[in-house]
């Protein structure tokens, strides 16, 4: 690992696996190692869902799960693209299921039959041999495909081919309805659409987009909410399609589920303000007379990413040397890696917290991505309690501190290009900080400025200080 550009997004680079596909009580579960996004397609003229999943690996062969349930007969999944998993959903009829999980998570279901009805329930599980199996040379000559592609859907035929709708049933959304609790509060957003509706959710900003790819966009309709978080929710035309936009003024939890008639969907809001968490800060005492290494990432000719606004070859090391002031005053023995803008050899980093039998090592980095990512993330050492227990203290502190994104912590086996050499060979409790996205215009901005730095050095005493206190579980 010589530059930081191997810990950046590799387009390329499945971080999830998937681990199984099943089928229970009319819903199809599919399970992810790791949160991740995905996009539905509804082939209606060749009664198909498919679910493309980004950044998965999904194994090299084709697997089916048979089905034996009133609207589906099959759910077949393989790896369709480098970095994208493809699961097809092979339904009896002409109807677009309901998914019910939101993106980015570990679990996506999809609704095909209503709950009340009586479904077959079947799992099935991957291999176990999941770890990326090496491609048989029967496997590696072609790409392998669900099966032949399914026709591009003609809108024209589709529509001509649709049983004419019946009294009250459309293909536009026909009402929104904004439903509150006790405190006055939107507690649902329920849009009637006539049947059951294919949502495909995704944020713009703070814009829930929720496109509706079996709906014409038809006539504009809105629902003015006039809440502190959510605003309003409006029907609009998106490419081809219908779409239900829903205003907040920050991102928010929700949930996407059919409603009980089957004829539209329900969003879930939950607007409630969070509860503040009632935990103790951390005790700084608990530095005292502890041995850290704090590792600057990169140095010298070796920059690491390269944002608009910082170099992460400088945020490293300024982060370091503020992060030493604070636990030294706090009783702490500091080592650094290095002092100033020098390159160290990567399998030495790890040997000086060894030799200096450290009680923790942190590595301090940037991260940046081709595309609009952002949040924190954590690495630790795979196999040790310790390194996890550490990334998960700093994770905390940090995340609470700067508000960022949470992007989770992760173990180093899971880092693109073999890992992360700083964390493999090292047998303290180690950790790797990637404090935000150099390109990212709010994170770049805020690792500019002192004032945040000093901030986020604060939390990351606070996490190591947590960590030593063995607070963490
Ligand atoms: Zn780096």
């Amino acid at each position: 690992l010589a530059l930081c550009a191997s810990l950046s997004y590799a387009v390329n680079a499945p971080s999830a696996r998937l681990k199984g596909v099943d089928f229970k009580d009319g819903v199809v579960r599919i399970q992810l190692t790791d949160a991740t996004t995905w996009r539905t397609t509804s082939w209606r003229s060749a009664n198909r869902f498919i679910v493309d999943i980004s950044a998965t690996d999904a194994g090299t062969r084709v697997s089916t799960l048979p089905v034996d349930a009133s609207r589906i007969k099959a759910v077949r999944w393989t790896q369709f693209k480098p970095d994208t998993a493809r699961v097809v959903l092979d339904l009896t009829d002409r109807f677009a299921p309901v998914v019910l999980s939101s993106p980015p998570t570990d679990l996506i279901e999809i609704r095909v039959a209503s709950p009340a009805r009586p479904a077959a329930t079947v799992k099935v599980v991957a291999p176990a041999s999941a770890e990326r199996p090496t491609p048989s040379p029967d496997d590696s000559e072609k790409p392998v495909n669900p099966g032949p592609p399914p026709p591009v859907p003609d809108p024209a035929t589709d529509d001509a081919a649709t049983p004419a709708p019946g009294p009250g049933l459309s293909d536009q959304i026909e009402d929104i309805v904004v439903e509150r609790g006790d405190d006055n509060r939107p507690q649902r957003i329920v849009v009637k659409t006539g049947r059951a509706t294919a949502v495909t959710p995704e944020w713009r900003e703070t814009h829930l987009v929720l496109n509706l790819p079996d709906l014409e966009p038809g006539t504009e309709r809105i629902a003015p909410v006039n809440d502190e978080l959510c605003l309003r929710a409006y029907s609009a035309r998106e490419s081809g399609h219908a779409a239900l936009v829903i205003d907040f003024t920050r991102r928010v939890e929700y949930t996407i589920g059919p409603t009980d008639d089957g004829n539209g969907f329900v969003v879930n809001l939950d607007l409630q303000a969070p509860e503040p968490i009632v935990e103790a800060p951390p005790n700084l005492k608990a530095l005292a007379g502890k041995v850290v290494v704090l590792d600057a990432g990169h140095g010298g000719r070796d920059t690491g990413t390269r944002g608009p606004y910082v170099i992460e070859k400088e945020v490293a090391l300024d982060v370091v040397l503020r992060l030493q002031r604070v636990l030294t005053s706090n009783g702490a023995h500091v080592i650094l890696t290095r002092h100033d803008d020098t390159l160290i050899p990567l399998q030495r980093r790890p040997a000086i917290a060894m030799e200096a039998h450290a009680d923790a090592f942190v590595s301090i980095h940037c991260n940046y991505a081709p595309s609009n990512y952002r949040g924190v993330e954590i690495w630790h050492r795979r196999d040790t309690a310790e390194s996890r227990r550490l990334a998960v203290a700093l994770y905390q502190t940090y995340k609470a501190a700067t508000g960022f994104y949470g992007r989770g912590v992760k173990p180093e086996s899971r880092a693109p290009m073999g890992g992360l050499a700083v964390l493999k060979h090292n047998t303290v409790p180690c950790a790797l900080v990637e404090l935000g996205f150099v390109n990212n215009p709010v994170e770049g901005k805020a690792l500019a400025q002192p004032e945040w730095r000093r901030k986020a050095v604060e939390a990351l005493a606070g996490g190591i200080a947590r960590f030593l206190e063995g607070r963490i579980q």
